[in-house]
């Protein structure tokens, strides 16, 4: 029994690694001429591997049901176990955020590779897999190299070729029409995980300001969902988590009825109503009181906003106009244009929905000896670890499970 995984990025890898270590003879296709070049970008470099809070409902997919299956039979102590056996310690952060001990996402790439090779792996780097067609007895799989084309014959293919996002690192979706032909079903890809352009009115003065706050996004009157995190101003619109976290909702809904309500009050609201009615009589200047909880171009900008003078000391500011300061600063409202393009996502929706496949084996439910993984799979996690959680849980199922049939 021949097993090829297509995709050494993070679920290619354990697929392959946890195949070999079952004891199935395993190659793994790679079209870049090394492995792991997504991983290697992954947290500013870093590697935010998995995050404490893993569970089904942080995922948006077909079936939460499904990707519950899927933790419970590889979550995120699993994870932790098979990577200190492979030399990868881990440490976490306060917010339950893990990276290597290392800080390092090389320890986890050359970690993979030196284990693969031990496990005896067949690894063939710069071979891009151009088709994927049932046989006899199993697959043939067409590979395109510097040297000429290839047809290979295996039992079971393990399709960890990820999804559309980030081409300029290896996925761009090329195998979806092979899935499709084989009679899966094949959702368009999507941003995700994605700065959003948004139409910033007078707050593009803010560009370059980074903070923390609660954003919802609207489509109408019709909340489409809510986050809180970081955020950052840029020169088209908003970038950091908060957004990125909503923007596989954005991909999906699009039309120009999508708007987002930024609260800035969202991780500040008790201290703010504490130091309110601390010094609402006394001679504390506006500028002051919201410099408790801002950056002074933030303040500066939100008093312009309503109006208000600078020094005007807390108890000459009237009932109405601190109302509306409050209004503001807990619900601006910003239009949304879109996502910004693959190039800029860390993850894309659509692919096959998780429905086709089994949650304990990442076998296809269409077509024997086929294992999908990873981004191939319409799943997307918030940021934090989610989605490299996600990926390795399923190569690691899908490894395990190939290697058994
Ligand atoms: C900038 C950035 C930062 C990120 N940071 C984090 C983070 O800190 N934490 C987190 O959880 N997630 C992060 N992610 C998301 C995470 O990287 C992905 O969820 C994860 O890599 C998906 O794994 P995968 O194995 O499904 O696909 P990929 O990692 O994309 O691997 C697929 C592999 O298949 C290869 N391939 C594709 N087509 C073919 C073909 N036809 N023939 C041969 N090979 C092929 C590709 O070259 C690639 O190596 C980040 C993503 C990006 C882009």
């Amino acid at each position: 029994m021949d097993i090829a995984v297509i995709g050494a990025g993070a679920s290619g890898m354990m697929a392959a690694l946890q195949a070999a270590w079952n004891g199935a003879p395993v190659t793994l296709l790679e079209r870049n001429e090394q492995v792991g070049r997504k991983l290697l970008v992954t947290g500013s470099g870093r590697c935010n591997i998995t995050n404490r809070a893993a569970a089904a409902e942080k995922y948006a997919c077909a079936d939460p049901g499904w990707m519950r299956t899927l933790l419970d039979c590889f979550g995120v102590d699993d994870l932790l176990a098979m990577l200190a056996e492979i030399g990868v310690p881990v440490h976490c952060t306060d917010d339950g955020w893990y990276y290597p001990l290392s800080n390092s996402a090389h320890t986890v790439v050359e970690a993979f590779a030196s284990a693969m090779q031990r496990a005896g792996v067949t690894l063939i780097t710069g071979a891009k897999v151009t088709s994927l067609r049932p046989g006899k007895a199993g697959f043939h799989v067409r590979i395109s190299r510097p040297d000429g084309d290839q047809t290979l014959s295996f039992t079971q293919v393990i399709v960890s070729a990820g999804g559309a996002a980030y081409p300029s690192l290896g996925s761009r979706g090329e195998l979806f029409p092979a899935l499709e032909k084989l009679g899966h079903t094949v959702l368009p890809s999507r941003p995700a995980l994605a700065p959003l352009l948004v139409n910033l009115g007078s707050l593009r003065a803010l560009q370059g300001v980074r903070l923390d706050a609660g954003v919802t996004l609207w489509d109408g009157s019709r909340r489409l969902g809510s986050t809180v995190g970081n955020l950052i101003f840029t020169e088209w619109g908003l970038n950091g988590p908060a957004v990125m976290d909503l923007s596989h909702l954005v991909s999906a809904h699009g039309g120009p009825g999508l708007e987002l309500s930024l609260n800035l009050l969202a991780r500040v609201q008790a201290e703010y109503d504490r130091l309110l009615s601390a010094k609402r009589s006394s001679d504390l200047p506006l500028k002051v009181f919201l410099g408790a909880f801002f950056p002074p171009k933030v303040s500066a900008h939100y008093l312009r906003m309503v109006r208000l003078p600078d020094h005007l000391p807390l108890r000459d500011l009237g009932g109405g106009d601190l109302k509306r300061l409050t209004a503001l600063l807990t619900d601006t409202r910003l239009p949304v244009k879109g996502t910004r393009e693959f190039e800029y996502c860390q993850v894309s929706a659509g692919g096959v929905p998780v429905t086709e496949v089994d949650p304990r084996t990442l076998q296809s439910l269409r077509v024997e000896g086929l294992f999908l993984t990873g981004e191939t799979l319409d799943v997307v996690g918030p940021c934090g670890g989610y989605n490299l959680q996600y990926a390795f849980s399923s190569g690691a199922l899908a490894g395990r499970a190939a290697a058994k049939v």
